[in-house]
């Protein structure tokens, strides 16, 4: 073995099996090839070989300080299990990863591995490439769900108390899941017909198949938490309605306000809110009736298809449109591509897969045929100017840059807001930020009325997977404080 540069205290056995980044090279699992895998939905990757994850697992050098798990928003014990993988101790692996995440197989797969924990593996910064956690990840709790080690979900002795949980994305289910644990009896109300959130109608099939997530969603509805699909609150109910009906109430609703385009001619036909054409995409593959997809209003197949905006949202529609069978897909974006706020790894994924980048260039105009639907947009070159607030260097049109691309379906990715949850719930007095997120203490993430409490994008902004799993975690154990408390004065006072 080459000398690492490690001595004692690591036992030697140890030292045997890990620290092996020097000989090994980093290894990803291998994406299957662009021409191929931009036919369907299904996920780019392979999944490692047995081998191949213990493999990977044993270039990790057991850091005292693991800045891989400081930078995971779950603070996940990341060597611990990388050491069990690479001893072949999957199931025990399994079981540590499970004990800080609710979703493990699901950030291996979505978070930005390169930004949070491999962006801070020290190896990476060694030169020798990052420890590949999130494959790993994955890879041991796909594993745990073939082998049949994923348990069923165990309430609690019964607690007689009952919780509602409005949204059944990843922070309102990760809540959910450790309440019931808990022994609470718990509701989750959603205005979708199935559970899962953006993870289910937002995050495309390539990134995330589906039966991951809805193996998730089961297993929760077989541990005997009601779920109440296709029940939009504010709708069906108001919030007082439900906070009568339950102990203490979660909102995780996520937020759902799309920017729009400034430009003229931007209600033309044609020009489409992302969310609603990864939504048609995502029905599709689900086998559902999507009729504005079976008319071509949110399908790209044929067409010439512009996306503007630099996210993942972007990213995920500029994918989505290939794999429809678009005739061309452009993604302009007002910044370069050092200052966008997507993915790098999603960019180099796009552009195997045929999409062509406009970096630099925004739109400034819609042109549409005698019938109103778009045909063509105008468009200009932009250049960074001062650096704004945020510290990135603001676009500014440049006067010689202008230019027409011919289109015929645009899709507005511009990002999300918070809906107005006061007037959605028929809740005046809920306390919003001026942004619109809820406004909650950040001890107990209660918002101002008592007894109702709020996690995930919905306090964030919108934010990522990861982060709303964390949110759910937290305030299920101020959750839990407050029932306690809320029995133990009913009991004083009975
Ligand atoms: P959500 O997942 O948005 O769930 C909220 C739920 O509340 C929804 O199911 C909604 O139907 C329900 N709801 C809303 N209002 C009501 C109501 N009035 N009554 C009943 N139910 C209601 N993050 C990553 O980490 N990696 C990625 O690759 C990634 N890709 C993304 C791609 C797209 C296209 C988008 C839009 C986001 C992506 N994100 C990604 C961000 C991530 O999906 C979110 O940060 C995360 O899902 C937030 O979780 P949440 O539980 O707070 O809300
Ligand atoms: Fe990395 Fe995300 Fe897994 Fe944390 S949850 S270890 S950040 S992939
Ligand atoms: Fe292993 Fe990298 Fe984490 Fe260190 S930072 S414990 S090398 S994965």
């Amino acid at each position: 073995m080459a000398d690492n540069g490690l001595s004692p205290p690591y036992p030697a056995r140890m030292t045997e099996k890990m620290l092996q980044f020097v000989e090994r090279k980093q290894r990803y699992p291998e994406k299957r090839a662009a021409d191929v895998r931009a036919q369907d939905f299904h996920e780019i990757a392979e999944r490692y070989a047995s081998d191949g994850a213990e493999h990977q697992s044993a270039r990790c050098s057991q850091c005292g300080v693991p800045y891989c798990s400081v930078h995971c928003p779950l603070h996940n014990h990341i060597p611990d299990w990388l050491r069990l993988t690479a001893e072949g101790r999957l199931r025990e692996a399994y079981e540590m990863s499970s004990m800080t995440s609710t979703m493990p197989e699901i950030c291996g797969r979505i978070c930005p591995q390169d930004r949070l924990c491999e962006g801070n593996c020290v190896i990476e910064f060694s030169g020798h490439g990052a420890v590949t956690i999130g494959s790993v990840e994955k890879y041991i709790t796909d594993t745990a769900w073939a082998e049949g080690w994923v348990e069923p979900l165990q309430p609690g002795p019964s607690r007689g108390q009952s919780v509602g949980v409005i949204g059944a994305g990843p922070a309102g289910l990760s809540a959910a899941e450790y309440l019931r644990v808990g022994g609470y009896e718990v509701h989750v109300y959603d205005r979708h017909d199935r559970g899962g959130g953006l993870l289910t109608y937002g995050i495309p099939g390539f990134k995330l198949e589906k039966e991951v997530v809805m193996r998730r969603v089961d297993r929760l509805k077989e541990g005997g938490i009601v779920f109440h699909e296709g029940f939009a609150v504010g709708e069906d109910a108001s919030l007082d309605e439900l906070r009568g009906k339950h102990d203490a109430i979660l909102i995780a609703t996520g937020v759902y306000k799309a920017r729009d385009l400034k430009a003229p001619g931007s209600g033309q036909f044609g020009i489409v809110p992302a969310l609603d054409f990864l939504i048609a995409s995502n029905r599709k593959g689900f086998g559902d009736a999507v009729p504005e997809y079976d008319d071509g209003s949110l399908n790209a197949d044929g067409r010439n298809v512009v996306v503007v905006g630099g996210g993942d949202t972007a990213m995920d529609c500029v994918r989505t449109a290939i794999r429809q069978g678009a005739t061309s897909v452009k993604c302009l974006y007002r910044r370069d591509r050092e200052n966008m706020p997507g993915s790098q790894r999603e960019v180099a994924n796009a552009e195997e897969e045929g999409v062509e980048f406009v970096w630099l260039s925004g739109p400034t105009a819609f042109e549409a045929d005698g019938d109103g639907a778009v045909t063509r947009v105008r468009g200009t070159k932009m250049k960074l100017g001062q650096p704004e607030a945020s510290g990135r260097r603001a676009p500014e049109p440049d006067p010689d840059g202008d230019f027409t691309i011919a289109a015929d379906l645009v899709i507005k990715a511009l990002g999300f807001e918070a809906e107005d949850l006061p007037i959605m719930f028929g809740a005046d007095d809920l306390s919003v930020t001026r942004w619109g997120t809820l406004r909650i203490d950040h001890e107990t993430m209660m918002t101002n009325l008592d007894g109702v409490f709020a996690a995930g994008d919905i306090v964030r902004g919108a934010s990522l997977v990861v982060w709303a799993i964390r949110d759910g975690r937290e305030v299920s154990e101020t959750m839990h404080a407050y029932l306690r408390s809320k029995r133990a004065e009913e009991k004083k006072a009975a």
